[in-house]
């Protein structure tokens, strides 16, 4: 054998990434109007943006940041949400986006042969989370696409490490009410961290807020993450929160990105929460469109459409009659909107339609009606 044909048959030498790596599915993001081809009006409502854009008062920050590095604590703006909130600053920690935090809460706690609890139409970062870290993760069933605290409490072991759950969730748009929430965390063990992602946190009713905060201030195992990217509309700024005890705070401030928030995301959010009156009318604008488009959407009961009750900025939609959901996902995209349709998170069955503009979701309901007519 020649020193050739040696080289050619030899396995090739490569870097491997850990086996745990190379097993997660990296993130999907909804489509775009880049993903349709040039020269369409396509309106988008597949991220859960506001539709009402940004603040003002955030847009006007915006120009006077400086562009050196960022002050890595975000000072001014965790004293603001602390104010806000009535929370120690010092138990509020900024991410890159509310995602960063998700993940390092994750890395700080859990890793090979540990395990980390969500539910099945979860939100799609939680599995990644779980996984980066070498963890397992545990997929809890749904009761009819809601959260089930039995369900999530039934797989609890000693390898436990984390619970995510989102609340309201994405994508379902269900919500625990503050007593089921208090009840998973009254059942779990003290040693295991309870994440509530309240990114849609202000899009619910006041009177059913979740009483998660509360949990964080008071027990030493409850992260709450919150985000700028959603009623605030700054998702491009990439800015998120967490809050829970000394010690969860230490630990992500150990391993969080040193200057992990711009200079103008920090001046932007630190706008945009002074900035009220826009947060309520896209609470507002928010409740009463998503209620006049669930009304619609329940007309077409008979033809197998059914809205899932939300709290949140968009509704999932479940397609169980003649139209099926990827039909209605291109005859909507045909009539220039685009949603999100989710059959990689195990929802072939279901679009996600985020709240826009009151026109638009007539025109969405209309398009439904027709396709759906079309389709029997
Ligand atoms: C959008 C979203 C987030 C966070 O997004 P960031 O932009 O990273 O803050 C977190 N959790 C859920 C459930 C979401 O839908």
């Amino acid at each position: 054998m020649t020193e050739i044909q040696t080289l050619a048959t030899a396995a090739p030498i490569a870097p491997r990434p850990k086996p745990w790596i190379a097993g997660i599915h990296a993130y999907v993001p909804g489509k775009s109007a880049r993903d349709f081809g040039e020269g369409r009006r396509l309106v988008k409502l597949s991220a859960n943006e506001n539709p009402l854009g940004t603040s003002a008062a955030a847009l006007a920050a915006k120009a006077l940041a400086p562009a050196v590095y960022p002050d890595p604590d975000s000072t001014a703006l965790r004293a603001a949400l602390g104010a806000k909130f009535a929370i120690d600053p010092a138990r509020i920690v900024m991410g890159t986006g509310s995602d960063e935090l998700l993940h390092i809460v994750a890395q700080g706690y859990a890793g090979p042969g540990d395990e980390v609890i969500y539910v099945r139409y979860g939100f799609a970062v939680y599995d990644i989370a779980a996984r980066r870290c070498g963890a397992t993760p545990v997929v809890a069933p749904d009761a009819d696409y809601g959260t089930d605290v039995d369900a999530l409490l039934a797989l609890v072991t000693p390898r436990t490490r984390v619970v995510f759950v989102a609340n309201p969730n994405n994508p379902t748009g269900s919500h625990l009410p503050g007593g089921e929430i208090a009840r998973l965390h009254a059942a779990l063990p003290a040693d295991v961290v309870l994440v509530i992602d309240q990114a849609y946190g202000e899009y619910v009713a006041p009177e059913d807020d979740d009483g998660a905060l509360a949990l964080a201030a008071a027990h030493d195992n409850v992260l709450v993450t919150r985000t700028f990217s959603k009623i605030y509309g700054l998702a491009g700024e990439r800015i998120g929160w967490a809050t829970g005890a000394a010690g969860l705070i230490d630990t992500l401030n150990r391993i969080r990105g040193p200057f992990n928030v711009s200079s103008t995301g920090q001046a932007m959010a630190e706008a945009a929460l002074a900035d009220t009156a826009f947060v309520e009318a896209a609470r507002v604008h928010n409740r009463d469109e998503r209620a006049r488009f669930v009304a619609r959407i329940e007309a077409l009961g008979n033809h197998g459409l059914r809205p899932l009750p939300s709290q949140a900025n968009f509704v999932l939609i479940l397609f169980e009659g003649a139209l099926t959901a990827e039909v209605a996902f291109n005859g909507l995209a045909e009539a220039g909107y685009i949603v999100r349709w989710l059959p990689g998170q195990g929802l072939p069955q279901a679009l996600r339609i985020t709240i826009g503009h009151s026109a638009d979701m007539d025109a969405i309901a209309a398009t439904l009606r027709q396709l759906a007519e079309a389709a029997r």
